[in-house]
């Protein structure tokens, strides 16, 4: 008797799982687990290949730190019925209280049997040698999106000129129309970016506009395959014990070659003023879902700094001894330790007087663009 009872549990629950037999069911469904959180049920929902496996699973993730209980998922512009059909998937939700965020973007849908499963974005290949880059299948912007194909192997050199590291060849990188569209695509809970990178997943980008777009392509594509190199040199399972600002520090001191003068100038002198009075202990930025949105700019410019300072005070290689020192100890006083240093707080400390020295001390209260490519 028991024993069926147990065995009425799982095929109730199975049952449950995989009603959705039309598209319709399917949208309330991804509704019903954004709304609750329930990244499990979430994932049950997709049909995931490719990057889109890991990315998928990173979104459901998020929904499960942060429901998102305003969320509202509706298809519209279905295709003809058949085993893969592409829709538009309209989204809205209230990221921030008040602030209301509204997204279409082109999907895939695959039919098995009865049942329906969402498998992501609709992309267009474009040609890019031994790259993956793929364009969000909207009108113009594959066309737009080409440009990008000939900065790759720029924007790959630079990084190992500057840490050593080559980027891998598998590199999938994907074209985006606006920011909003690209970080609904991440984590609902993730404020508009123009650049995205997370192991395991692809290089996400929208194209930048403004007087050089070339080289501001460069800057988002150096940063992110950064990201990517440093990720691949500190091996699987051990990329996450390099912390946040340390991934973001490498992968701006390889953009900023691509920096305005400007942009340049700012990121110095925020930073000075920072290690006079303002720093934020960089045990605090460590992991960056444990951060504010308010603190990013920290992350960013210490981590930047304690990069420059290494490479000043120890030699061009010191920046990824310590990332690779990260991922073997697991820990900052050891990392710190690898590189002749007593403890990391004395390299905290000794990175704070070196900015005092060098800066100029004026703080101002910019962010600029070196913040938007995650
Ligand atoms: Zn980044």
């Amino acid at each position: 008797m028991r024993s069926r009872l147990w065995l009425l549990i799982p095929l109730l629950l199975t049952s449950l799982a995989s009603a959705q037999t039309t598209p319709g069911e399917l949208a309330g469904a991804l509704q019903a687990a954004a709304r609750t959180g329930h990244a499990a049920a979430y994932q049950k929902l997709l049909r995931a290949e490719g990057t889109f496996a890991v990315e998928a699973v990173n979104f459901a993730a998020d929904l499960g730190r942060m429901p998102q209980p305003t969320a509202v998922f509706q298809f519209s512009d279905v295709g003809v019925n058949g085993p893969q059909v592409r829709a538009n998937l309209n989204l809205s939700w209230e990221r921030q209280p008040g602030q209301v965020s509204q997204v279409s973007l082109p999907v895939k849908l695959f039919r098995e049997g009865e049942v329906w499963h969402y498998g992501g974005e609709a992309l267009q290949a474009l040609p890019a040698g031994q790259y993956s880059l793929l364009a969000l299948d909207v009108p113009g912007l594959p066309v737009q999106a080409a440009a990008v194909a000939p900065l790759l192997s720029q924007a790959a050199a630079r990084v190992r000129e500057t840490l050593g590291v080559g980027v891998p060849n598998a590199a999938t990188v994907k074209v985006y129309p606006g920011m909003a569209v690209l970080s609904a695509s991440v984590a609902l809970s993730l404020q508009p970016v123009g650049g995205w990178n997370e192991p395991g997943e692809a290089i996400k980008l929208v194209l930048p506009g403004g007087a050089n777009p070339d080289q501001e392509l460069l800057r988002v594509l150096s940063h992110e395959f950064t990201h990517l190199s440093v990720s691949e040199a500190a091996g699987q399972g051990r990329d996450k014990r390099l912390p946040w600002w340390l991934h973001e520090g490498l992968a701006d001191f390889v953009a900023r070659a691509y920096w305005t003068p400007g942009a340049a100038e700012s990121r110095r002198e925020r930073v000075a003023g920072y290690a006079k009075g303002d720093w934020v202990p960089l045990s605090e930025l460590v992991d960056f879902n444990a951060v504010p949105e308010s603190q990013w700019k920290y992350a960013y410019a210490q981590g930047l700094a304690l990069v420059e300072f290494l490479a000043n005070a120890c030699g061009k290689d010191a920046p990824m001894r310590l990332a690779l020192a990260f991922a073997e100890t697991g820990e900052a006083d050891g990392a710190a330790r690898a590189l002749g240093f007593a403890s990391f707080s004395d390299l905290e400390t000794q990175v704070r007087t070196w900015l005092m020295m060098r800066g100029s001390g004026v703080a101002i209260n910019s962010d600029t663009a070196e913040a938007e490519s995650r």
